[in-house]
């Protein structure tokens, strides 16, 4: 059969432009995943106890942008979801990202109370202070702050995760969990979040279910390629290996999940709760809080960072830091070379650290620009 689009992968980008070249332009498309699914990182099933998991960790939708909710919402409801993660910091359980209600659990209340009139004072109520930003404040009580921050959320957190110090990746990682100057405990502050009503596996199904979509699973794009007839491509894997390493490898981080359902309704107070400074792993998510559903038992999810090891385990993270950008480079030179013909896209076809939203827009941008060459109409 002839498919005018191969489409190597199937997660989010993969699914996205999958549906708009079969419902927008009517061109076939040929999914070719490895894996023995669709969703990508965001694949969730039920478990032998009926739970819904995360197979690959923790996926909380959240988004500012409402074309990409409105987009989304072709083929999911949602169940309203305020993520909360608490950090154990000397053996006390504090919200994250840390806020004003943070200083007060760890501080007494009257220098906590110095503590919070100064960040008033240096930022302003309501703002959001990367970690390294506050490290540069000179101010003898503020450095303190920043330095005891460092050290107890972020500094043995960072090198479980990603093997390095905060100051070793772009800023922008750490930045991510800044410190909130604000009384919300919610994880994220977006307008909008929310958890798909019955998973994302069902979403991604209802995404890509068209007559003019195929999905090939179990399957290698590289076996395959050269025995399937298609005009263009979108690779949604990582760039390096599409271009069989010829500039070397692009470095990722992997995590070993590890289940287990324990025979207790409840296992911890919040969806997740990190552990900065305690054991090998990073944070303990609890399902039954990002996906509502009731039952005797729980299933809990821990996560042990490790090396990412071509063929051993799966490349979930590329590592944000000046000398891999320059390594991406030359892959995206390559990339140029093709015309069009191939097209990048998602978290390891573009070797960004998209959130699922991020994902979302890449794709319809890139349908938009490279492929409609039209503006989107949602
Ligand atoms: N981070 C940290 N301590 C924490 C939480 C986060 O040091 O308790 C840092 C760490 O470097 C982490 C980054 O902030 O990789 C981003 O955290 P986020 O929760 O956004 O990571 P993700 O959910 O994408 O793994």
């Amino acid at each position: 059969m002839k498919f005018d689009w191969l489409i190597i992968g199937a997660g989010y980008s993969a699914c996205v432009l999958a549906e708009r070249i079969a419902t927008q332009m009517e061109q076939r498309v040929l999914i070719v995943e490895k894996r023995s699914h669709i969703g990508g990182n965001a694949y969730d099933y039920y478990n032998e106890h009926g739970h819904l998991v995360h197979k690959y960790g923790p996926h909380i939708f959240h988004t500012k942008s409402k074309p990409v909710w409105r987009y989304l919402s072709q083929f999911t409801d949602w169940r309203p979801y305020y993520h909360h993660v608490l950090a154990v910091v000397e053996g006390k359980k504090v919200p994250l990202p840390f806020n004003l209600n943070t200083l007060y659990a760890l501080f007494p209340p009257r220098y906590a109370e110095k503590l919070e009139a100064l960040l008033l004072e240096n930022f302003g109520f309501g703002k959001k202070v990367p970690i390294l930003q506050l490290k540069e404040r000179q101010q003898t009580d503020l450095a303190f702050l920043a330095d005891y921050i460092y050290d107890n959320v972020f500094l043995r957190y960072t090198q479980k995760q990603w093997d390095l110090k905060p100051e070793e990746l772009d800023s922008g990682v750490t930045a991510r969990v800044p410190i909130y100057i604000s009384r919300d405990n919610r994880y994220f502050q977006d307008p909008y979040q929310a958890m798909p009503k019955h998973g994302y596996t069902a979403m991604f199904q209802r995404m890509i279910a068209h007559p003019l979509i195929k999905v090939l699973l179990n399957t290698n794009y590289k076996e395959i390629i050269d025995t399937v007839s298609f005009d263009r491509a979108v690779c949604t894997g990582p760039i390096d290996e599409f271009f069989d390493f010829s500039h070397g490898e692009m470095p990722y981080r992997s995590i070993d999940f590890r289940f287990e359902t324990l025979n207790q309704e409840s296992f911890q107070e919040v969806g997740t709760v990190n552990y900065p400074n305690d054991y090998d792993i990073t944070r303990i998510t609890e399902q039954k809080y990002l996906t509502g559903q009731v039952s005797p038992k729980t299933t809990i999810i821990r996560e042990f960072p490790q090396a990412y090891i071509p063929g051993r385990n799966d490349p979930y993270y590329p590592i944000p830091k000046a000398e891999n950008r320059d390594r991406l480079s030359l892959y995206l030179k390559e990339a140029k070379k093709l015309n069009g013909s191939v097209l990048f896209a998602g978290r390891l076809g573009d070797y960004k650290y998209y959130n699922m939203d991020q994902a979302v827009t890449r794709a319809l941008g890139v349908f938009e620009k490279e492929i409609a060459r039209q503006p989107l109409l949602i």
